[in-house]
């Protein structure tokens, strides 16, 4: 039975993307060897570093003045690198979800941490809107898409301080204006890699300012100097997010993602709210996330909710079940989701329906 892929993190990756990399670690480049068991110093592997940073500039439009870097660690590393790097007296967070809280947390430890604004008291149904950033912060930091709780930023936002963000789930999926931002951030494994690697794209002269001393592999300037190979970086990771980096270009970069986000979503919210069984758990209609579509059953069928997810498991539905902190199910639909898999969703949901 065909599966279909709707894992939070890890997740699904273009099949060719797989493939590619599988090929690379029988034979990489026909060297006779594995990709695994090469360094990441050999002639032949410097292009893939290379390659991977000149497409992310492409793609994304990043302008110069900008470093894209593959680190270790994750996002949740850059919680703590963020305010080593870049907190001098006080930054503002604003408060969307648990990633945000836990990068807020970090922070706290560097300087004044200011929350702008905050949806906990709704169990971050919403993004907060129509808050002050005071204008002597350091930076203000935001997660862009809230992959717990089904919620985005669907545009930049207008604000007169330096943006640092962390785009985990949401990167490539629209297009973005990097130059508002001293920092972008991600674990890659939601839209762009297996886990692994982190990637992040840092203004150059952003750097280098705070007065503390950084150590040298939390230090963004390390890593800018030696172009992400002041240590081992993670080489078949960084491998993988080459390939899915060449397969987003074939596809139509970022604005087509952009587009297929939309469609997908808009399919899948439309029928969250004609089906009578189900509920959507966004409060605001305008964050309701592209990538994450979190749904209960409605308050009637509460009970059903065991033999949704039994049901679609059966029809080969992956990875709906929502995060513990929302209940219901959750859908992912990273950039490598086929609009069929949504349908396939869509039909069990009308499926049941019918049953009910
Ligand atoms: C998954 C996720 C994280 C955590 O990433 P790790 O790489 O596991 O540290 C942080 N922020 C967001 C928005 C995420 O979706």
């Amino acid at each position: 039975m065909k599966k279909h892929n709707f894992n939070a993190g890890p997740s699904i990756l273009p099949r060719e993307v797989i493939e590619k990399t599988a090929q690379a670690i029988l034979d990489f480049n026909g060297s006779g060897l594995s990709l695994m068991e090469i360094s990441h110093r050999a002639k032949d592997f410097q292009p893939v570093v290379d390659g991977a940073v000149a497409l992310f500039k492409e793609l994304l439009n990043i302008p110069d003045g900008y470093s894209v870097l593959f680190l270790g660690g994750g996002a949740s590393l850059e919680f703590c690198m963020v305010p080593y790097n870049f907190l001098e007296k006080k930054a503002a967070y604003l408060n969307t979800g648990t990633w945000a809280k836990k990068a807020m947390k970090e922070a706290k430890a560097f300087g004044e941490v200011i929350e702008v604004a905050s949806s906990a008291d709704a169990n971050y149904t919403f993004i907060p809107k129509g808050y002050d950033v005071p204008a002597d912060v350091d930076y203000f930091h935001i997660t862009t898409n809230n992959t717990i709780y089904g919620t985005e930023l669907h545009a930049d936002p207008e604000v007169n301080v330096p943006l640092v963000a962390d785009m985990s789930s949401d990167i490539f999926s629209r297009p973005i204006d990097v130059s508002k931002y001293i920092c972008i951030y991600g674990g890659a494994q939601k839209n762009l890699a297996p886990a692994g690697v982190t990637f992040v794209i840092v203004k150059n002269d952003a750097v280098g300012k705070v007065s503390r001393h950084i150590p040298t592999m939390l230090n963004y300037q390390t890593h800018i100097e030696k172009g992400s190979m002041f240590n081992t970086p993670p080489v078949v990771p960084i491998y993988a997010a080459l390939q899915t980096l060449r397969w987003l270009k074939a596809q139509g970069g970022v604005e087509e993602m952009q587009r297929r986000a939309k469609l997908r979503s808009d399919m899948l919210y439309a029928e969250i709210d004609r089906n009578k069984l189900f509920r959507g758990t966004v409060t605001a209609p305008e964050d309701r996330s592209y990538m994450n579509i979190c749904f209960v059953m409605a308050d009637e069928y509460k009970e059903l909710e065991a033999d949704f997810l039994k049901f679609a498991t059966e029809k080969g539905m992956v990875g709906i079940k929502g995060h513990r902190s929302v209940g219901g199910f959750r859908a992912s639909c990273y950039n490598a989701l086929p609009v069929e898999s949504v349908q396939a969703l869509i039909d069990c949901m009308q499926e049941f329906e019918k049953m009910h």
